[in-house]
């Protein structure tokens, strides 16, 4: 059986990574995450830096992020998404 598995943007990653990091995201959502880091060099960086930054704190909650550089690092990825798409 072969389930309808919509891509996932960097966006929804980035909101899912705590989730995911954690292992309370969906058997389902697990699967798109994986498959967009594996085609996705920004968010494999960024999913790194935040395993790096839970096995420094032991934790990672919504509110050990920064909205300031969630925001930054969305601008960069939207930046580098039109960068590729644009000619
Ligand atoms: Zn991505």
């Amino acid at each position: 059986m072969k389930l309808f598995t919509p891509p996932m943007p960097c966006r929804e990653l980035v909101e899912l990574v705590t989730a995911y990091l954690d292992g309370s995201l969906p058997r389902r959502d697990r699967r798109r995450f994986e498959a967009h880091i594996a085609g996705c060099e920004h968010c494999t960086t960024y999913v790194e830096q935040m395993r790096e930054t839970i096995e420094l704190t032991g934790r990672l909650t919504e509110d050990d992020l920064d909205p300031d550089a969630r925001d930054e690092l969305l601008s960069a990825f939207r930046g580098w998404s039109e960068g590729r798409s644009g000619s």
